[in-house]
């Protein structure tokens, strides 16, 4: 099972408690996959792929209105190849009431969004539930809510902006696609909808890759010194082998003919380290100052030789 299956199944398990939020949760599948039907709008229609939302869709009515007369209407979509479970509130008097009670929560006017923080919560996991889904952060961090309507579209990401998540919105065949990037953000996003256990996850496997990028991260910065260093001695060495070829290290000043000669018997060595193999021990800045000063007499010879 996916990882976005996994977050659905936890979201289906969550019951909104408050009488408001059950109506916008509601709400949220109507206005993503519902109608009203029928000559006379006879009918309300939620209709989803998954029997998971199906289900729910149920429960939340029933809680809500104990004796309202539904049914459930099982059909195979041909275009998504696919079956569609709807879910049906007969009778046109019933059907008005469900309707008029998402009226009222404010959410089916345009881009107004539920008043509620509670609300907007529960309009959110709703949504998702419908038609969202969640990359395995293993992959990637990706969270996706897509919709057909653009007057939605606005609506779901104005309330994730007023819940403080920064949503991107992006056309995919014929759909706008709702979706959040951000590692911190979609953790927001699944601690709003009420995912907690998908959100120990999410985080644990963040953790784990914050922490591999770091690791990461020091290895190639002390890759890059070792190349530092490298080039840095090979330079050095040229210059010592160069002064040999015209004049002879012999000719060198004592101290300079002695660093000269500890770097060519050990070419990997640090600064450091050819500092505590000479007689008397030299600090590393001494040791820079005198294989300068050997590259600086090697420039010398150099245009000397080009010179004659
Ligand atoms: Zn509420």
């Amino acid at each position: 099972m996916s990882f976005s299956d996994d977050v659905r199944q936890e979201l289906a398990r969550v019951i909104p408690g408050a009488r408001c939020c059950r109506i916008a949760e509601l709400s949220a599948f109507y206005e993503l996959e519902g109608f009203l039907l029928g000559t006379h709008n006879q009918f309300l229609d939620f209709n989803n792929s998954s029997p998971l939302v199906a289900r729910k869709t149920l429960l939340l009515l029933k809680g809500l209105y104990p004796d309202l007369p539904t049914q459930v209407l099982v059909v195979k979509s041909r275009s998504r190849r696919a079956q569609i479970c709807t879910v049906r509130v007969l009778g046109r008097a019933f059907a008005g009431r469900v309707y008029q009670d998402f009226r009222e929560q404010s959410v089916l006017d345009g881009t107004d969004i539920p008043r509620k923080k509670c609300c907007r919560r529960a309009y959110l996991r709703g949504a998702f539930l419908s038609s969202g889904s969640i990359t395995n952060p293993e992959r990637g961090y990706h969270l996706e809510i897509s919709t057909e309507l653009s007057g939605l579209a606005e609506k779901i990401v104005a309330i994730m902006t007023s819940l403080g998540m920064e949503a991107g919105i992006t056309q995919r065949k014929g759909s706008l696609v709702i979706y959040l990037k951000d590692g911190g953000e979609i953790v927001t996003m699944l601690n709003v909808m009420g995912a907690h256990s998908a959100l120990l996850h999410f985080e644990n496997v963040r953790i784990m890759k914050d922490m591999r990028n770091q690791v990461n991260r020091l290895v190639n910065c002390e890759t890059a010194n070792v190349d530092k260093t490298v080039k840095a001695a090979l330079g050095q060495i040229e210059a010592i082998q160069a002064i040999d070829a015209a004049i002879g290290l012999e000719e060198l000043p004592p101290k300079l003919r002695e660093v000269a000669r500890v770097r060519l018997e050990n070419p990997y060595a640090s600064l450091q380290e050819i500092g505590d193999l000479m007689v008397p021990k030299m600090s590393k800045s001494g040791v820079n100052y005198r294989f300068r000063q050997l590259q600086e007499k090697a420039r010398q010879l150099d245009k000397l030789n080009t010179k004659y």
